[in-house]
């Protein structure tokens, strides 16, 4: 039997803390909780959980100082909970170091589908130290081969131009997470390039149009509105 991966939450509304709770004890896994911010850490820092679930909104602490002060030590997944909706904060929490977010209200379909990926991607990041495998993002129909620097739709080579094939490549690498416009923007065009988001909108609506079926309708590459872009998760 493998161990049960454990979860620790963070928030301070107790309804929703032991919603989440529930559902991820009857998921199988081990549920921590704590409902400040000083709590968290503690806990964080003496029992290394596999991922945390973080409320922005805690009474004694700004969630993104959380998120800093455990990225000081660890890269251990945190998925962000937030009431809010401004974008401005999940980018701010993205940029700081979360892996994703979830607001609320959610379904429990919706956070369990967050969890999984994120863990499954920070376990594919620790195989990937551990071996020299190369990775291949496969998808309905798209294949990307990292190493041959080749993409594929349902089997017929794509042309995509050294932009492009580099926005694609690494949203594919992060396939499942939200990559935020400035993230995107800092990789690809570097730290001193402008902060306008036009030339990467312009890019992504040619990646589009060479991969999406409709491009109002994305399969592969998702708008997170205000936010930046998800791509679908790798099946491979
Ligand atoms: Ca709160």
């Amino acid at each position: 039997m493998t161990p049960k991966q454990s979860i620790l939450i963070i928030e301070d509304e107790k309804s929703i803390c032991s919603f989440i709770e529930t559902t991820l004890t009857a998921n199988g896994y081990k549920v921590q909780t704590a409902s400040t911010g000083q709590k968290g850490l503690s806990i964080a820092t003496s029992l290394c959980p596999d991922l945390i679930l973080l409320d922005l909104g805690l009474p004694d602490m700004d969630g993104l100082d959380i998120i800093q002060k455990i990225r000081s030590w660890s890269s251990l997944p945190i998925i962000v909970i937030s009431a809010r909706t401004q974008e401005r904060e999940k980018v701010n929490a993205l940029d700081s170091g979360a892996d994703d977010y979830i607001t609320k209200p959610f379904g429990t379909s919706e956070l369990l589908a967050r969890i999984r990926t994120a863990l499954r991607h920070y376990q594919h990041i620790s195989d990937l130290k551990g071996s020299s495998a190369v990775p291949v993002y496969q998808y309905d129909g798209l294949t990307i081969d990292f190493d041959k620097r080749l993409v594929t739709l349902n089997g017929q080579t794509i042309h995509l131009t050294q932009i492009e094939y580099k926005l694609v490549t690494l949203l594919a690498q992060n396939s499942g997470k939200v990559l935020t416009y400035d993230y995107i923007i800092n990789h690809i065009w570097g730290p001193y390039a402008d902060n306008n988001n036009q030339i990467l909108r312009v890019n992504m609506a040619h990646i589009r149009r060479k991969l999406e079926a409709n491009p109002a309708e994305p399969n592969y590459i998702f708008t997170e509105i205000g936010v930046g872009y998800r791509m679908q998760e790798s099946q491979s």
